[in-house]
């Protein structure tokens, strides 16, 4: 069912396009044509995730008359938070039409709030407590009200707003239509059904993410400045994942969904920023499989509604607790299994038992997986893959004399650790010196403080505020040692060795630091010098210190070994391989928690 064939306004139908939703939910198509007639009560039981807003903003905002600039539709809501959700999502569906919406609540200046819906507002969405003040000011007459949804009414209830409630629909007119939604149905929300409802259509929905059993819910506590590279490992470690990572910002979206393009994953950001058409071609490639993982804003993932997605990663906690549900909601849909990873530092982990009490559902704390245990499930990915290859006899018949000619003279053994090494050798390059990213929850602030600033002393002297780290092309393989390094850099500068800091000499290139002062003449006179019959190249890392921190390497991400067999330098273990085919990701196995 599309939402065209709900009867909706079609200035209605256009911001639904804008705000990406395709389909609509079941509450909404329960809903949504029942509300759109004449003269309809109704009562949903569904839950926050379900759509319900939309189940009765898309109807209300279609109904109320756009000229006439009165108070018609009131929707009462038990909290602030929900007040302002519930006005900006109706605001939200009402960019096309000519309908305006007031949200008001406690706490804040009154007198504003009268001036607001005196300039002419259709739809108010209020705290049964403020409401009963404004009617009381005159400033909203409730027997011209034609509808009054009431929200959350359990909650309602709960918090003892029974005796406002009723004032206000008692004050409404007996022809205005009443719409509940509710998570249960206590007697006394029955009560109000039964008091103020004729024949309401009763439409209970499961809820849809608050305690899906299928979303395994992981955090894993990291340093701040770990977030990315932590992503990676988790990353390499599902090989198979079809995953969504979910930003605070559209910055930070597009800087992430960036570094991880150019490290070679199938990676694209989705953000507000793009145009229209850029999202749909996004989406349209993640819905494909072309694409293996989308970086997203909240705002952007909104309409995401695609089954198969393996992992939610949430690279930041979401700002409102109440979005994680939405992003944990997009992986295990219809009926499959989902992960939905938190990254967190020592002092967010609080944050988790927070979460935990909204979804009432625990978490698993997570450990980021080391270096062996990547490289492990890569081997083995990469076995899979050889085996699983197809062999096309005819296509590749006429080459093969001579390829076989070529392996005479190894063994089975020796053809086997080649094949695997050609591809291999660059996981266990770039994990040579990964570091353990794992930190302890700060259970207490005090404690995380400690956490932190132990961290931080421990590595104090390599990320020394006035020295610059260069990412160099060069490393033992081509014969470079950290004295061979320091007469390099120092016979083309003419600096001192002092000037030079630490360095890291890996196995196809190596970093070093030096003075910010000397940056640009280092740049300057170190690119295109000679070391025993290799041209150097370098660049400065965007990451101080952390040997592990590869990715530093950036632009290294193209260089290939001079002549030789095409060796990647630098940059991530994706580069240059496995990333040009298609991805059609099929959950064949879950890979191995890790193993102590
Ligand atoms: P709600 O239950 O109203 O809190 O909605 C849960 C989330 O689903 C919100 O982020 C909505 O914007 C989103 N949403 C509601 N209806 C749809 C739909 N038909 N398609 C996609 N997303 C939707």
């Amino acid at each position: 069912m599309t939402f065209e064939e709900l009867g909706l306004k079609s200035g209605v139908l256009k911001s639904l396009k804008t705000l990406g939703f395709e389909t609509p939910t079941p509450i909404q198509q329960e809903a949504i044509p029942h509300l759109l007639k004449e003269e309809s009560d109704f009562v949903g039981l569904a839950q926050t995730g379900t759509g319900k807003t939309a189940a009765f903003g898309l109807p209300l905002v279609s109904k109320v008359e756009e000229g006439r600039k009165r108070p018609q539709g009131l929707v009462i809501c038990p909290t602030r938070e929900l007040c302002l959700q519930i006005s900006k999502d109706i605001q939200n569906y009402s960019k096309n039409v000519d309908v305006t919406t007031v949200a008001v609540y406690g706490g804040t200046d009154i007198v504003r709030q009268i001036k607001e819906i005196k300039r002419g507002a259709q739809i108010i969405v209020a705290t049964p407590g403020r409401l009963v003040d404004l009617t009381k000011r005159k400033a909203i007459v409730l027997s011209e009200i034609d509808w009054v949804v009431l929200d959350e009414a359990d909650e309602m209830l709960n918090m003892g707003f029974k005796e406002d409630i009723d004032h206000i629909l008692d004050e409404t007119p007996l022809e205005r239509n009443v719409w509940l939604f509710s998570a249960t149905m206590p007697k006394e929300v029955a009560q109000i059904a039964k008091n103020y409802m004729e024949e309401p259509l009763e439409v209970s929905i499961g809820h849809k993410n608050q305690t899906n059993e299928n979303i395994e819910h992981i955090y894993f506590t990291v340093s701040d400045r770990d977030r990315y590279s932590a992503v990676k490992r988790l990353i390499d470690f599902n090989p198979n994942i079809y995953g969504l990572i979910f930003c605070r910002t559209r910055r930070e979206t597009a800087a992430v969904a960036e570094k991880l393009g150019k490290e070679g994953y199938s990676a694209e950001p989705l953000h507000g920023d793009l145009s229209q058409a850029q999202r749909d071609q996004v989406m349209r490639r993640f819905r494909n499989k072309d694409i293996q993982i989308l970086v997203a804003t909240d705002v952007a993932a909104r309409g995401i509604d695609v089954d198969d997605i393996t992992h939610v990663i949430n690279y930041n906690l979401p700002d409102e607790i109440e979005n994680y549900t939405h992003r944990s909601g997009r992986t295990a849909r219809a009926g499959k299994h989902g992960e939905s990873m938190v990254l967190v530092t020592p002092k967010e982990s609080y944050k988790i038992k927070a979460i935990e009490k909204k979804i009432r559902t625990e978490f698993t704390k997570g450990t980021i997986p080391n270096a062996k245990e990547i490289c492990e499930i890569q081997l083995m990915k990469l076995v899979d893959k050889v085996i699983t290859t197809p062999v096309k006899e005819n296509d590749i018949a006429e080459f093969l004399p001579a390829v076989m000619s070529e392996f005479d003279e190894f063994s089975k053994e020796d053809i086997i650790k080649k094949f695997v090494s050609a591809e291999f050798n660059r996981f266990i390059e770039y994990y040579d010196r990964a570091t353990d990213l794992n930190k302890k929850d700060g259970n207490s602030r005090d404690r995380g403080d400690r956490d932190d600033r132990g961290g931080r002393r421990e590595r104090g002297n390599r990320n020394d505020e006035n020295k610059t780290r260069f990412f160099v092309n060069l490393g033992k393989r081509d014969g470079l040692n950290p004295g061979g390094l320091l007469r390099v850099v120092c016979d083309s500068t003419g600096l001192r060795s002092n000037s030079i800091g630490r360095i890291d000499i890996m196995a196809s290139f190596s970093f070093f630091e030096a003075d910010n002062e000397n940056v640009d003449r280092i740049l300057s006179e170190v690119n295109g010098s000679d070391y025993e019959g290799h041209e150097v190249s370098i660049e400065v890392t965007k990451s101080k210190g952390g040997g592990n921190k590869r990715s530093g390497g950036g632009g290294g991400g193209s260089r290939h070994r001079g002549g030789g067999g095409g060796n990647h330098r630098g940059g991530s273990p994706r580069a240059g391989g496995g990333g040009g085919g298609k991805f059609k990701g099929k959950r064949e196995r879950r890979a191995p928690r890790r193993r102590d």
